[in-house]
């Protein structure tokens, strides 16, 4: 009987603790969950008058959504710290919004190392683009779209292909963020003097981040040609058949 109690109680107890933790996990959860879906809602408007996302400014918004004193009670590895929003993006071809928060958990068990755990939200927002019509003609129309460096041409105007997806991240996040190719971004050559400001903006297919968003590596010059001119050039796999 004693034994039993003796046992049986700490059991009991843990068992009551991990409730409480599998709760708070919960609780977090929801108000970033929450805090997001409202800071997308802004960027979103935001997205209107200057087509970047601004990934820092969203988690600064979703960490004031939640409330710094909240967040530094909760079970976040390193506070508001943990909370990262650099992979998210806006597409400019269809203006939808992916928004990507990661962030940290720690449950304060120092009896086994204090285990921490990744975890990932995500969904998907419109942004207001706008009007969007299909470039000039559609797919039958005698002009196409080429740019300088580029091997084919493209019949439709707003192809992802021609309308990169630029977004704006934290320096912090530019060390874990990849590419397309799961490569790293380096510091563009032609805009970034010493180390990176406090933002930099990159693009989903390019390997290097800028300090400018007027930097020509961000621009891809779209020439509208006769389609007789092409005639040596394949179609984008993406746009053109
Ligand atoms: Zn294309
Ligand atoms: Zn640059």
């Amino acid at each position: 009987m004693t034994i039993e109690a003796a046992f049986g109680i700490p059991l009991f107890l843990f068992a009551a603790v991990c409730l409480i933790w599998l709760i708070e996990i919960q609780s977090i959860r929801i108000s970033i969950i929450n805090a997001a879906q409202n800071a997308a809602k802004s960027a979103a408007e935001d997205t209107a008058v200057f087509p970047v996302l601004n990934t820092g400014k969203l988690k600064t918004d979703i960490v004031s959504l939640i409330g710094e004193e909240r967040i530094d009670r909760s079970i976040l590895k390193g506070g508001s710290g943990s909370i990262s929003c650099g992979k998210s993006w806006i597409s400019p071809y269809t203006g939808e919004m992916n928004i990507i928060v990661d962030y940290q958990i720690q449950i304060p068990l120092s009896l086994f190392g204090t285990p921490t755990a990744d975890m990932e939200e995500s969904f998907k927002l419109s942004a207001w683009t706008g009007y969007r019509g299909r470039g000039a003609g559609g797919n039958n129309s005698d002009i196409v779209y080429v740019t300088d460096r580029g091997s084919v041409y493209h019949e439709d105007y707003q192809c992802s292909y021609l309308q990169l997806s630029i977004r704006m991240v934290t320096a912090a996040d530019l060390e874990e963020l990849r590419n397309e190719s799961g490569g790293r971004y380096y510091a563009c050559e032609k805009c970034v003097y010493g180390t990176a400001m406090s933002g930099a903006y990159i693009t989903e297919t390019g390997d290097r981040y800028h300090n400018s968003l007027g930097c020509s590596g961000l621009k891809r010059t779209i020439h509208a040609v006769p389609r007789s001119e092409v005639s040596g050039m394949g179609g984008c796999s993406r746009c053109s058949n």
